[in-house]
């Protein structure tokens, strides 16, 4: 397979991650020599866009280095219009073909989405914008179903499938990148794509 294909950039990815999560990561790219090679520009091989979660960390989970991801991040990895802008670079500008949109266990927006629904008054601020992305993927699951974690489990899960087409509902390209849905699991490490 070509190595610039998207679908061989998904598997480096997937067997970076197989070495994070069986702690036998490389740490590839994070020296000296590499920050000086990509100063005049970056190519960088995927597009990742997760959750602001500091236990969600794409360039450790999936064991690459400087230069090597183009990251787009919010709490929940919402997507709202300077997220879509985000994407449209990476994808247009800066010509990558594989997009992962990647939720993981144990999200704190996800659950906050959820508490939300019983809750008279919402949260304060900005917050309410972020609950309006998620409870579209609240609405979708069956409250009558299994207990909290489990339902929390399938927000997320569907909320990574929404927020994939939001993004090719909005994008505007010619060529259309791959765009994979990921669940990135805090405890074992291992990210696992998400069925459409
Ligand atoms: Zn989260």
């Amino acid at each position: 397979m070509d190595d610039s294909a998207p679908e061989a950039r998904l598997a480096t990815l997937l067997e970076g991650n197989r070495r994070f999560a069986s702690g036998a990561a490389q740490g590839p790219n994070r020296d000296h020599v590499r920050r000086v090679r990509i100063s005049e520009g970056q190519n960088p091989h995927a597009l990742v866009l997760c959750c602001s979660d500091s236990r969600e960390v794409p360039e450790l989970i999936f064991d690459c280095g400087l230069g090597d991801l183009f990251v787009v991040r919010t709490a929940g990895h919402c997507v709202g219009a300077t997220v879509l802008a985000s994407v449209e670079f990476g994808v247009l500008v800066l010509g990558i073909k594989l997009v992962v949109v990647l939720g993981h266990t144990r999200c704190g927006a996800i659950a906050a989405s959820l508490r939300a629904r019983h809750e008279q008054e919402g949260p304060r601020g900005h917050l309410p914008a972020l609950m309006k992305m998620i409870r579209p993927a609240v609405d979708d699951v069956s409250l009558a179903g299994p207990p909290h974690d489990a339902l929390a489990e399938q927000v997320m899960l569907q909320h990574v499938r929404r927020s994939i087409s939001v993004i090719e509902e909005s994008a505007d390209w010619e060529e259309h990148p791959l765009i994979v849905g990921g669940r990135y699991d805090l405890e074992s490490g291992l990210v696992s794509l998400v069925d459409r």
